[in-house]
C-alpha cells in the first residue's frame, strides 16, 4: 500500500455528496411538470396501445438491453420473434442505434424499453419507424411512480435523468414482467395463455431470487451492507433490500472523476471501513483500482448490468443467470454468506430464441 494521501479540505462537501446517494426512493418529488403520477400511468397506457396481430402470425418484438431481451423471452417463451437492439457490452447510457435499426424498427408490434430516459436515441428511431399499430413500452417508466425515481451522484436531479436501473432489483423486475405480460396477452391472445403461465413461472423465479438475496444480504451485518460502486446501477436494489450506497464513482457524464473527486472517494473509503470495492466489467476503471490500492480495500472488477455472462445460448447468459453472479460476487468480497443465492435454480422457464447483439 502506498502512503496515505493527504485529506483534501473537500471531504466534508464530498461526504455531503456522497451521503445524498444513498437509499432515499421516495424523496425526488414531482416530475419535472409537477404531475405525479401522470408519466407513470401515460407509460402504462402506451404499453397497452398496440393493435392485436392475426390470430395465426407471429408476434415481432424488439428490446433494447439484455437483461430486458431475456426477461421478454421468459414470458414469450419462443413464441414470438424477439430481436435486441443494444449491443452487450456497450455503453447503453451513450448507445445510439445504427440506421439499420429502423429497418428492425419497420417491423416491429412491440418494443421494450426500460425507459427513466435510457434509450432516447433509439426512441426517436422508433417514433419515425414503427408501424402505426406498435406500441412503445417503457417498462421502468410504466412501473415506477415518479415519487420513487432515485438521483444520485451519476444521475443528478439537474441533469434531468433519474437513476434508470430498476432490473438489478428482484422486486422491480417482477413488476416489470406483469406489464410484459399482460401486453403479450393482449397483442397476441391466441397465446395467451402460454404467456399466462411463462410470467407466472418466471415471477415464482423472481420471488425465489427475492428471498435468497434477502437472505443473503442478513448474513452481512448492516456495517458491512455498503457499496462503493464505479457504475452506479444499484440504487434501487440498495433501498428495497437495506444495503447503504456509499457512492457511485462515474460522474454523470461517463467520463472519469477529477483527481480532487478521487483524493475525497478514497478518504470516504477510509472513514466507511468498507471491505470492498466494486468495478464495472463494461467500465474498466483505472481510478477505482488506485482507490483500492491506496485504501487496501479488496477492488472487484467483474460486476456488470446489462451485459449478460457468457454468449447467447449459454446456460447461464440470462437476467437470473446475471442476477445471480452480481450479488453473489458482492456478498462473498464483502464477507458474506452467498449460499442460498448460488443454489438458486436459475434456468430459463421457457426457450429463449432471442436474437441478442453482440
Ligand atoms: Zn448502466
Amino acid at each position: 500500500m502506498t502512503s496515505l494521501r493527504k485529506t483534501s479540505p473537500q471531504v466534508a462537501a464530498a461526504v455531503l455528496a456522497f451521503a445524498l446517494i444513498g437509499g432515499c426512493s421516495s424523496a425526488s418529488g414531482n416530475d419535472a411538470t409537477g404531475q405525479r403520477g401522470d408519466i407513470q400511468g401515460k407509460a402504462l397506457a402506451q404499453c397497452l396501445s398496440g393493435q392485436t396481430i392475426p390470430a395465426g402470425s407471429t408476434l415481432n418484438i424488439s428490446t433494447t438491453v439484455a437483461p430486458i431481451t431475456s426477461i421478454v423471452a421468459n414470458v414469450a417463451g419462443g413464441l414470438a420473434q424477439i430481436t435486441g437492439i443494444v449491443p452487450e457490452g456497450t455503453n447503453s447510457h451513450t448507445f445510439e442505434p445504427s440506421p439499420s435499426v429502423a429497418a428492425t424498427l419497420a417491423h416491429t408490434d412491440v418494443i421494450f424499453a426500460n425507459g427513466l430516459i435510457l434509450e432516447e436515441p433509439t426512441k426517436e428511431l422508433a417514433a419515425t419507424n414503427l408501424p402505426k399499430s406498435a406500441a412503445l413500452c417503457e417498462l421502468g417508466t410504466a412501473v415506477l411512480p415518479v415519487d420513487d425515481y432515485i438521483y444520485d451522484f451519476s444521475f443528478p436531479k439537474a441533469g434531468g435523468k433519474p437513476n434508470p436501473h430498476l432490473w438489478t432489483d428482484p422486486k422491480l423486475a417482477a413488476r416489470y414482467v406483469t406489464v410484459i405480460r399482460d401486453v403479450l396477452v393482449k397483442m397476441d391472445p391466441s397465446n395467451a395463455a402460454s404467456y399466462t403461465s411463462n410470467a407466472a413461472a418466471y415471477t415464482v423465479k423472481l420471488n425465489e431470487l427475492d428471498a435468497a438475496v434477502t437472505t443473503a444480504s442478513a448474513t452481512l451485518p448492516a456495517e458491512d451492507r455498503k457499496l462503493l460502486t464505479y457504475h452506479d446501477a444499484y440504487a434501487y436494489f440498495a433501498a428495497d433490500y437495506g444495503w447503504q450506497i456509499l457512492g457511485a464513482i462515474q460522474p454523470s457524464d461517463f467520463a472519469e472523476p477529477t483527481p480532487r473527486e478521487v483524493g475525497d472517494l478514497i478518504a470516504q473509503v477510509k472513514s466507511s471501513k468498507v471491505k470492498a470495492i466494486f468495478g464495472s466489467e463494461v467500465f474498466p476503471s483505472a481510478v477505482l483500482q488506485q482507490i483500492g490500492r491506496e485504501t487496501g480495500v479488496t477492488y472487484v472488477d467483474v460486476l456488470r448490468d446489462d451485459d449478460l455472462l457468457g454468449k447467447p445460448g449459454d446456460a447461464d447468459h440470462s437476467f437470473l443467470g446475471l442476477m445471480q453472479f452480481d450479488y453473489v460476487t458482492m456478498i462473498d468480497a464483502l464477507g458474506g454468506d452467498a449460499t442460498v443465492i448460488r443454489n438458486l435454480n436459475i434456468t430459463n422457464v421457457a426457450p429463449d430464441n432471442a436474437k441478442y447483439p453482440q
